[in-house]
């Protein structure tokens, strides 16, 4: 029996893209691949909204934050870190391994950022050459708004890097309108494949930094992949079975549409909430406008989270995650990235009920 995973990512992936998953793969340097790519490549740009080309990265999603760092930074640069949880920090570890000078701004877990901060740290600081922003923070579930951040950055030289990783497909993301410089995701979440490939959107601002970083890199060195990308090629070994399964995912994506997607998940989400409210927990992020549609945080005092965690798991084959950082043992985050339906929800809810 499968498990259900109530994470936040890996979810379950759907049938037909196992089915994909199971067959043969095709050589990467022959013309069919060629092909798939530029057709992943294309379906990946109307994902992000975008008109430059979403380069295909063999990692998880922090390999993709690395390559950011390394591609678009020299040693030194002055960097602003939107800190609002456990993934903006590790934009800041990332930042301070390659001795790149890191300001923070650093807002309590379950808040968002405050533009005029933002503004106020160019006021002081006018050589900041990139602001690293996360899109769906997955440890406290806050949704940051990107546009509103794209608006100030463009009218600056800095760039604006975003980790859309686990927003991306279950809310809308416009790269181009909302003046995003480096988009990036990773399978694992809203596209509905096993962990193993991550993408990157650069803007034409940020391509242009590309040949003034003087930091070391090889694998991620992102010109290459743009200069492969036009022979329709990677410039290593892709996860051949793993595009190959993006292309039948991306079909599923896009034919349903993302405002569908983001607005079966915020049902989905409603439903949650009120559920485990019924249950006596509580809810973590108190503004509704802050919520993201990925997971539902939840806080209690009257189970033993830890042991709720194993019980579900060992017993039914339910995975749910718990929290991160500070709220290890304090929170549930109840991922709904899978493709679930109410009555899924209503099992997990009953077997709380059996804890
Ligand atoms: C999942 C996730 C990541 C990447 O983590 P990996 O384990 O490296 O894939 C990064 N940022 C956010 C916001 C995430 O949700």
């Amino acid at each position: 029996m499968s498990k259900k995973l109530f994470t936040p990512g890996p979810g379950n992936v759907p049938q037909l893209v196992r089915v994909q998953l199971s067959k043969d793969i095709i050589h990467h340097r022959m013309g069919d691949y060629q092909k798939i790519l530029f057709k992943v490549t294309d379906k990946l740009k109307n994902v992000f909204m975008t008109h430059e080309e979403v380069m295909i990265l063999t990692s998880s999603g922090t390999g993709a934050m690395e390559s950011a760092v390394v591609n678009l930074f020299s040693s030194n640069d002055e960097v602003l870190i939107i800190n609002t949880g456990f993934f903006g920090q590790r934009f800041i570890e990332i930042c301070q391994a390659y001795n790149l000078k890191v300001y923070s701004l650093d807002y309590k877990w379950g808040q968002t950022f405050k533009l005029q901060d933002v503004i106020d740290m160019f006021a002081n600081y006018p050589n900041i050459k990139g602001v690293f922003v996360t899109y769906h923070e997955t440890s406290t579930g806050v949704l940051n708004n990107i546009k509103e951040l794209g608006d100030f950055i463009h009218t600056k030289e800095a760039l604006l890097i975003a980790d859309c990783i686990s927003g991306m497909i279950f809310h809308q993301f416009e790269f181009d309108n909302w003046h995003v410089d480096c988009a990036l995701a990773s399978s694992q979440k809203g596209f509905s494949l096993p962990p193993g490939i991550a993408f990157v959107a650069l803007s034409e601002k940020a391509k242009e930094k590309l040949s003034f970083s003087n930091l070391p890199k090889y694998y991620w060195n992102y010109q290459k992949y743009l200069d492969f990308y036009k022979k329709g090629q990677n410039p290593f070994t892709p996860a051949i079975s793993l595009i190959l399964a993006l292309d039948v995912s991306l079909d599923t994506i896009l034919e349903k549409g993302i405002s569908n997607i983001e607005l079966e998940k915020y049902e989905l989400r409603k439903y949650l909430e009120m559920k485990m409210q019924e249950l006596g927990f509580e809810l973590f992020i108190k503004d509704e406008n802050l919520r993201g549609n990925v997971l539902v945080p939840v806080l209690t005092n009257k189970y033993d989270i830890p042991k709720l965690v194993r019980f579900l798991d060992d017993k039914y084959n339910i995975s749910v995650s718990k929290g991160q950082g500070p709220y290890a043992n304090k929170m549930l985050r109840i991922g709904i990235i899978s493709d679930f339906a109410f009555s899924d929800i209503d099992e997990l809810v009953s077997r709380i009920l059996e804890f």
